[in-house]
């Protein structure tokens, strides 16, 4: 395993750093001016530079307007984009999108991708992956869902309930995943089906109020009543979904690790400096040990993140499910970046908490990332199946 990165991929990890210093730092100050988080007119402004800049879509393949990086390659560049809350949304690389893109560039058919992916990768309209929903429905266990697709000679129509999709407010489309066959489980009778916002049947209940301000459209409650789509509008194959949704899942995962690696660098960043000063019992803050284990502990769990996330991408790469290692990965990436917000929070002291740093505001983003995608607990169950397997019997 080589993890060093290429010269020209380091070029545009510098390039990305740069810019995000110059033009997307200078934006925190306004972050929650907008319900959005940032003004639509901003966002749209800082998107055209990074376009302009050649840093559009890193992820994204050249015939769709991006820099055509491997997982691999776009490791360190998604971790530069992500020092900033408003980084990943400037490049076209943010969450809920990219995943979606990702699902879209492997399964829409070419009607598909005219219609969706092309003006998606354009940044010209949003979308949104609605698959969860609020108890009874699916959460942690997908063999819970309760939407449900029934065919009515060449239509499908659709009823059920979903919350926390993200990014449905002002999205053109949705990603849907329903249940389309009840007498076999989840992974075997689930459909995906692309929808426009507008469709009759779609009912967005209300953007979910969460801790850290809202994101951009929102995390939506949102209702399907009698909606009806046409066979055309499912993505791959009838009784796939579940397939489908795993491959848009674990590369997910990894993009989420790179980008709340990014931001968690910089709190560390900002601790640092603020630890070498502020003096406090006759000597700066990085004096006391105390700190100084603090700060240790957060550069070593940066540092064994990042082989995490290096060793997944490659073997991903090789063909592997990294099954394993990718719930491994998400687990302590997504436990270690909380860690590392907290101790920078500590470090600060009372300026921590305050607003004048943005290491609060990104303290309370960055707890969701324990939950989704797959909660820790979930994660843990799966590593635990394996070494059960594995090492269980005598
Ligand atoms: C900010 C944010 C954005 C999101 N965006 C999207 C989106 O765009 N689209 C989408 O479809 N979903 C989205 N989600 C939903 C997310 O995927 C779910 O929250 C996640 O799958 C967990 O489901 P749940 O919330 O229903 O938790 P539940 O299933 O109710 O679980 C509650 C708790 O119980 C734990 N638990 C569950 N099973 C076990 C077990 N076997 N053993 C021990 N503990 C267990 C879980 O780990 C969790 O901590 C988002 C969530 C958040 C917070």
């Amino acid at each position: 395993m080589d993890f060093s990165t290429p010269e020209p991929v380091q070029a545009i990890a510098r390039r990305v750093r740069e810019f995000i210093d110059a033009e997307v730092v200078p934006l925190e100050p306004f972050y929650g001016e907008h319900i959005d988080g940032i003004r639509p007119d901003r966002l749209e402004a800082v998107r055209a530079r990074a376009k302009a800049a050649g840093l559009w879509g890193p992820q994204l393949p050249k015939d769709l307007g991006g820099l055509g990086l491997s997982l691999q390659e776009i490791v360190p560049v998604f971790e530069e984009a992500g020092r900033s809350l408003i980084g990943p949304a400037a490049l076209h690389c943010s969450a809920p999108d990219e995943g979606n893109m990702h699902l879209l560039h492997m399964f829409a058919n070419p009607e598909q991708v005219e219609r969706y992916l092309r003006p998606l990768a354009a940044g010209q309209i949003r979308s949104g992956f609605a698959m969860t929903e609020p108890p009874p429905g699916a959460g942690s266990d997908p063999n819970m869902l309760l939407t449900r697709a029934v065919r009515d000679g060449d239509d499908w129509i659709i009823d059920g309930h979903k919350w926390f999709t993200s990014g449905a407010d002002g999205a053109a489309f949705l990603i849907i995943m329903a249940r389309t066959n009840p007498d076999v489980p989840t992974h075997k009778g689930a459909t995906i089906f692309l929808a426009p916002i507008e469709t009759p049947g779609i009912e967005i209940v209300r953007r979910v109020p969460i801790m850290g301000g809202d994101d951009l459209g929102g995390h939506c409650e949102i209702r399907f009543n009698n909606l009806r789509l046409p066979h055309s509008a499912i993505l791959g194959e009838e009784g796939q979904g579940f397939a489908l949704t795993q491959k848009r899942l674990g590369p997910a995962r990894l993009t989420h690790c790179m980008r709340w690696t990014g931001l968690a660098q910089r709190a560390l960043e900002i601790a640092t400096q603020y630890a070498n000063e502020r003096e406090a019992f006759g000597s700066k803050l990085s004096g006391h040990q105390s700190i100084q284990w603090m700060l240790a502990d957060s550069a070593t769990e940066l540092h064994a993140g990042r082989l995490m996330i290096h060793q997944c991408a490659w073997l991903l790469a090789q063909g592997s499910d990294a099954r394993q290692e990718s719930s491994m990965c998400k687990v302590f990436v997504a436990e270690s970046v909380n860690r590392v917000l907290d101790r920078a929070i500590q470090i600060c002291g009372a300026k921590g908490i305050s607003r004048d740093l943005p290491l609060s505001r990104w303290y309370e983003a960055i707890r969701a990332f324990r939950i989704y995608d797959g909660a820790s607990e979930v994660h843990r169950m799966v590593i635990a199946r394996q070494v059960v397997k594995k090492y269980g019997s005598t």
